[in-house]
């Protein structure tokens, strides 16, 4: 971390633009919401028109996932992708997903309107110069047990590439602490900003593993300077193909949005 890169970073403004939606990280929250994987157009179509009704405005949509053991639902892959575009089309909201594989580039930058770059592959580094090529907006997850100065390196790969359309993601992190899925380090936040002055948004999901805590981690995430947060939604969280005992119903969501918007 030198001075020079902070100065990159400092005055780097963050725009999402699709059709005429503006999405300004100066001064709007970024609120992505969405299911863990896409599991049918259904699914995903109700979610959407549901999460945009009550405030959110970006759907996410896993189509590649990560998944710890092979026999794991691993998305719909190209199908997934496809999905996600009708979506998008029909409800007019902007969509995040997933990449994994440098070879997947050209069609994830067709079907979304930011790309994220999940935990696991925070450290691909040929991944990351690709994706600092191009000129979509990344959103980087903090890896499984990355230090902050790692995390910040690996914004670097991107930015050094000319992309500094950055979006970092606090996700949680491994330690000691196994009653939750991760340990949610919501002092990366004022640190993140601080640092680099690029955007930072918070996801209470993966970060705590468990339903109840997304509200009370969603608050204290706002209260601590966050730009947003990334949310798991599904309209049946116990049938959820992943994820599902982090995932709030539609109910829960609405809740939770109501009382972002009190504070
Ligand atoms: C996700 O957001 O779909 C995901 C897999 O999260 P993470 O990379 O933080 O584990
Ligand atoms: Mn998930």
């Amino acid at each position: 971390m030198n001075n020079e890169f902070l100065d990159k970073f400092a005055r780097n403004d963050v725009v999402i633009k699709t059709g005429n939606i503006v999405i300004d990280m100066k001064k709007d929250k970024l609120i992505i919401a969405g299911p863990c994987a896409i599991e049918s157009y259904e699914q995903l179509l109700d979610t959407a028109l549901f999460v945009k009704k009550s405030g959110a405005n970006v759907l996410r949509g896993g189509a590649f996932k990560p998944r710890t053991y092979p026999e794991s639902f691993q998305g719909l892959g190209d199908e997934g992708l496809k999905i996600l575009k009708q979506v998008k089309q029909e409800v007019k909201i902007p969509v995040i997903t997933e990449i994994m594989d440098v070879r997947d580039l050209e069609k994830i930058i067709e079907a979304a309107d930011i790309i994220q770059i999940g935990s696991r592959n925070m450290q691909n580094f040929t991944l990351l110069k690709e994706v600092g090529n191009q000129e979509k907006p990344v959103l980087l997850k903090r890896g499984l047990s990355a230090t902050i100065k790692e995390w910040i390196g690996a914004a670097e790969y991107i930015a050094n590439e000319g992309n500094t359309k950055i979006i970092m993601c606090e996700r949680g992190i491994r330690t000691f602490s196994d009653y939750t899925r991760n340990t949610l380090d919501l002092s990366a936040v004022p640190i993140i900003k601080k640092e680099t002055g690029l955007p930072i948004v918070v996801d209470p999901s993966h970060s705590t593993g468990i339903r109840y805590l997304v509200k009370p981690m969603s608050l204290a995430a706002i209260a601590s300077g966050a730009d947003g947060l990334m949310i798991e939604v599904h309209p049946h969280p116990e049938e959820a193909l992943s994820d599902g005992t982090q995932s709030l119903n539609f109910e829960e969501f609405s809740t939770l949005m109501e009382s972002i918007q009190k504070i």
